[in-house]
């Protein structure tokens, strides 16, 4: 029997392996897929590296820096931007209207001057009107919201937005309708990238020496006996257990989970994300490190560009682009694979961004769990499921253990946070 057991080698079971093992603790970490890294790996295509999705680290932690920066990183100045009806905007929108036409920037700016005074907006589409007013809130980030978030932003809860958003003066919106010199002010002033092998590679001080079974896929979990059985028929026991897995797929496994804690884990939801991979002969196809679509017929909501992030990412004299489009049971991911490659190419060329014959390849991936959705009443029933989990000596952690909005850093520490409360209380 081993002290500890891990289910899920992503950067929240990674880091509660290290951390069990800086406290001499045995932990063994179990992972469904044939390698570690969750979310933060990647895969390559004719020698074009491509991550699952954007990640870049902004982290500002010490404690996480001090993991991260000992892989040799890239440090890149965030310069993110947005496409709109064929106009390319700075970011964020909301203090950079200068591309728009006249009229439209008169008719934001009227709109942000009378907008209304919330104390405490009911829903996020409240709290966008109260921020931006009606004009650049329906423009711009409801549009954005039904494509990212896959619902409109009545449905959604205020309680992730955090620093996400920016909330600008009047003196910054009206600057930003007359010059396209305005100051960036993008949350984060660095974001940092390891200069080989991808985003995961930030994690590889960690990996070494932590004992990783992969292609062991949790079935089922009998929390009176202690012990975890995998598809293959095999047993893990434990003392404690510690789970990355999405809390809707965890719970069902659990023998006797009481029905309405499984009801209310079932209710927990999270958008999906196709990614369509693209390669390219030319050196450099963008400026940005990433942007941002608000046209509702082009499906992805945001582009990154791997290339830009390292040259270890593409051949020589090549680039990438990476398009993420996001899908959930309240809006399908729709039509077949090929016309999601063929869209997505056409989307390149209508932003003249690429010709065909620049064209290497297209690929498309998904994932099903990208990123847990608030929407009303999440946290309390969230809340319900992790207390329940906790009282049965199961240990729920990193981004869909905590069912939250978690970067790869929070996730990290989720994972060291749950071994040493435990280690602690264990004396
Ligand atoms: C679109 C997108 C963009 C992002 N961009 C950034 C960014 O720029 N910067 C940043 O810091 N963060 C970013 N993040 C967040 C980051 O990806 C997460 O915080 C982090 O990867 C979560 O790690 P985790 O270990 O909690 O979960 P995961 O990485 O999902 O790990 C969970 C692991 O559990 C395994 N598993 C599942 N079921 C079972 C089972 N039954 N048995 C055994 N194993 C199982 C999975 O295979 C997986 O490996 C982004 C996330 C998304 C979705």
């Amino acid at each position: 029997m081993s002290e500890i057991v891990i289910l899920g080698a992503g950067i929240a079971g990674i880091s509660a392996a290290y951390h069990a093992r800086l406290s001499g603790k045995k932990a063994v970490v179990y992972e469904a897929q044939g390698f570690w890294g969750g979310l933060l790996d990647n895969f390559v295509i004719d020698g074009f590296r491509f991550d699952k999705a954007i990640h870049l680290s902004f982290t500002n932690n010490k404690y996480v820096r001090s993991i991260f920066d000992q892989t040799p990183f890239l440090s890149h100045y965030p310069n993110p931007s947005n496409f709109e009806q064929g106009k390319w905007l700075k970011h964020p929108v909301q203090n950079n209207l200068y591309p728009l036409d006249v009229l439209d920037k008169v008719e934001a700016v009227m709109s942000f001057l009378n907008r209304p005074t919330l104390y405490n907006p009911a829903n996020y589409m409240e709290w966008l009107v109260h921020q931006y007013g009606d004009y650049i809130a329906n423009r711009f980030p409801v549009i954005y919201t039904q494509k990212y978030w896959t619902v409109p932003p009545e449905m959604l809860s205020t309680k992730w937005i955090g620093n996400r958003m920016y909330r600008p003066t009047l003196e910054e919106v009206l600057q930003g309708t007359m010059t396209s010199q305005t100051p960036n002010t993008y949350y984060a002033k660095e974001m940092r990238y390891p200069v080989k092998g991808g985003y995961r590679t930030f994690m590889e001080p960690m990996v070494s020496g932590t004992d990783i079974r992969i292609n062991k896929k949790a079935a089922r979990i009998q929390p009176k006996l202690k012990y975890v059985e995998f598809t293959d028929g095999t047993k893990a026991h434990y003392e404690q257990l510690f789970s990355s897995i999405p809390l809707p797929e965890l719970i069902p496994m659990i023998d006797g989970a009481p029905k309405e804690i499984v009801e209310l884990a079932d209710s927990l939801w999270a958008t999906s994300v196709a990614l369509i991979s693209i390669g390219l002969s030319k050196p450099k196809t963008v400026d940005s490190l990433w942007f941002y679509i608000y046209d509702e017929e082009m499906l992805a909501s945001r582009v990154h560009s791997p290339s830009l992030k390292s040259s270890d990412n593409a051949p020589k004299n090549c680039s990438s682009l990476q398009f993420e489009i996001f899908y959930s049971k309240y809006k399908p991911l729709p039509f077949s694979k090929s016309y999601l490659l063929e869209h997505a190419v056409n989307c390149l060329k209508q932003m003249k961004l690429a010709t065909d014959d620049e064209i290497l390849f297209a690929d498309l991936k998904v994932e099903r769990f990208a990123n847990v959705v608030f929407d009303h009443g999440m946290i309390s029933r969230r809340d319900q499921v992790r207390k329940y989990l906790n009282s049965i000596g199961i240990t729920p952690i990193g981004r869909f253990g905590e069912w939250d909005y978690l970067w790869s850093d929070q996730s990290l520490l989720s994972g060291k946070r749950a071994i040493e409360e435990w280690v602690h209380a264990k004396g």
